[in-house]
C-alpha cells in the first residue's frame, strides 16, 4: 500500500483526533481540528457518526498507525513482534513506535514533525554511536547517542525545530543537548511517557478477532 501524500489535516479530521503531522501548526489555534469539527466531507454534521465495536478498534489502528506514519504491513510486523516481547502486547507496540529512530529525532526536538523526521533521517542527517543510520524505523535503545552529522548543523529546518524544541519538553526517557545538536536515549520509554491519547487495547483486540 502507497504511503497516503495527500493533505495532512485531513487525516486528523478523519481521525477526529490531533495526531500532530505538522509540526508548529499543530499547537496553535490554526490548527484544522480546534477549527472545523467533524470528518471531511460531513459539513453539514459536526459531530461524528457512531461506528460499530469493529469501527472503533479499526479507528484506533488507523489513528496509531497514521501518527507514527507506519505502512500496514510494517505496522502488523510491529504488533506480532509486541505479542511475542514480555508484558502487555498493545504497550509493547507504543514502545517499538516509539523507539524508531524518526520518532527518536521527533521527540528530541531535531525535527518539528514525526514526517519531516523521517525524511531528514532519510537523507543521511544524523549519525547513532558516531554512526550515519538513514533507516526512519531503526530502533534505539538504551545508551544510544543520537546526533546531527557535522555537515548538517547549519540546515534551516532543524536549527529552528531545535530552537522551539528547547520550549517544548522531552520525554524524560529522552535527553538533548541542544547546543551540541546532540542527544542520548536514556532508558526505555514507559507508558506514561507516551503523551497522545491512544487506547491501545483496541488494537489488541482489532488484530485478535
Ligand atoms: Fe492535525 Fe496538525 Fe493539521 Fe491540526 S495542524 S489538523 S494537529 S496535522
Amino acid at each position: 500500500m502507497a504511503r497516503y501524500s495527500g493533505p495532512v489535516c485531513r487525516l486528523c479530521r478523519r481521525e477526529g483526533n490531533k495526531l500532530f503531522l505538522k509540526g508548529e501548526r499543530c499547537y496553535m489555534a490554526k490548527c484544522t481540528v480546534e477549527r472545523r469539527a467533524g470528518a471531511p466531507g460531513d459539513k453539514k454534521r459536526a459531530v461524528r457518526s457512531k461506528f460499530t465495536e469493529y469501527g472503533i478498534q479499526l479507528r484506533e489502528k488507523q489513528k496509531v498507525r497514521r501518527i507514527y506514519g507506519v505502512l500496514e504491513r510494517q505496522f502488523r510486523n510491529y504488533f506480532e513482534d509486541a505479542e511475542r516481547m514480555k508484558g502487555v502486547a498493545g504497550e509493547n507496540l507504543l514502545f517499538l513506535l516509539e523507539r524508531r529512530l524518526d520518532n527518536v529525532i521527533f521527540r528530541m526536538g531535531f525535527a518539528a514533525s514525526r514526517r519531516e523526521a523521517r525524511q531528514l533521517v532519510r537523507h543521511g542527517h544524523f549519525a547513532v554511536n558516531g554512526s550515519k543510520v538513514d533507516i526512519p524505523s531503526y530502533i534505539v535503545k538504551p545508551g544510544d547517542t543520537i546526533e546531527v552529522r557535522e555537515g548538517s548543523r547549519d540546515i534551516e529546518e532543524i536549527k529552528a525545530s531545535v530552537e522551539s524544541a528547547v520550549q517544548r519538553q522531552i520525554p524524560a526517557w529522552l535527553e538533548l543537548n541542544a547546543e551540541e545538536m546532540k542527544g542520548k536515549v536514556v532508558r526505555n520509554p514507559v507508558r506514561e511517557d507516551i503523551d497522545v491519547p491512544i487506547q491501545e487495547q483496541l488494537i489488541v483486540e482489532f488484530y485478535s478477532r
